[in-house]
């Protein structure tokens, strides 16, 4: 997808996947340096770690301690992270979240991103649902405590009931990866049609909850559309235009077979 958009706005750039080793993350950072690298996607499990070897951070990144992408400015490398971000590019083509309240399932880091990018978005309220307490309380004391946001924490409790005042659902658990059937523990029936409905699962792209939702009447967000525009934004930092949305789109479909 991203070397869809080179080639689309005639850039003769390239994006390479390379994969390295955790011990070997100190020697790749300085090699993309000395090479002149624009910058660099890093994934699990270097997001953490790779802030030890860059020389600043974007807002959102110092807040959630996670990065993404690293970009190149001035000769700094400065760590991003543009999963929030890509959801709520996404999302902004259905709602603002400012002022809303949102219902998270989920509080690992794709979760991590999107709440912090919400809290920094305007979002009054944000209610984490996640299996297990220590990191979902971890991300309401950073959404309470750095970002003022009203957030609490449910500990899922069999089948979660929606709040009828919820704006926006989203499932950012792996729930539905890769299992077409796989079913989000919650009560389908407090799902109402004023709600916007995301799941960031992106493979099955309409997923069981997704559906389910629409049924409901729901307007519904697929995963695609975060992964996409992540890219997008990678894109936009690294080269300073703005892509063809629907190519880099494309391109992902036909890379994922969907
Ligand atoms: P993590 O491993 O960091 O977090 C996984 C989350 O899912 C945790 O909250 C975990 O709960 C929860 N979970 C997993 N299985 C269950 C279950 N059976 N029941 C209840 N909760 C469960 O993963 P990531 O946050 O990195 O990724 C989550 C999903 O987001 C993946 O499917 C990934 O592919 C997708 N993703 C999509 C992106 C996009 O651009 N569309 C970008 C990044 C990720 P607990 O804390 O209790 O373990």
């Amino acid at each position: 997808m991203i070397e869809a958009a080179f080639a689309h706005h005639g850039l003769p750039w390239r994006y390479v996947n390379m994969e390295v080793s955790p011990k070997e993350l100190g020697d790749a950072v300085r090699g993309a340096r000395a090479m002149g690298f624009r910058g660099f996607n890093c994934s699990l499990p270097h997001k953490v770690s790779v802030i030890s070897h860059l020389d600043g951070l974007g807002e959102s990144a110092a807040v959630m301690g996670a990065v993404n992408c690293v970009v190149r400015r001035d000769g700094k490398l400065i760590g991003e992270n543009t999963d929030g971000k890509g959801f709520l590019r996404s999302l902004a083509e259905l709602i603002d979240p400012r002022g809303k309240s949102v219902v998270l399932f989920g509080a690992g880091g794709a979760a991590r991103a999107i709440a912090v990018e919400l809290g920094l978005a305007g979002t009054r309220r944000i209610t984490i649902v996640n299996r297990s307490a220590t990191r979902a309380r971890e991300l309401v004391a950073v959404l309470r405590d750095k970002l003022q946001v009203e957030a609490e924490f449910v500990q899922w409790p069999g089948d979660y009931t929606v709040p009828a005042d919820t704006a926006i659902v989203i499932n950012g658990t792996s729930i539905g990866l890769y299992a077409p059937k796989a079913r989000l523990p919650l009560d389908a029936a407090s799902l109402q049609p004023h709600m916007v409905v995301a799941d960031v699962v992106f493979s099955p792209v309409r997923t069981a909850f997704l559906q389910e939702a629409a049924a409901r009447g729901c307007r519904t967000l697929d995963g695609l559309g975060m992964l996409v525009n992540q890219g997008v934004i990678g894109v936009q930092y690294w080269t300073g235009i703005d892509p063809d949305v629907t190519v880099m789109r494309r391109a992902l479909e036909s890379a994922l077979g969907v």
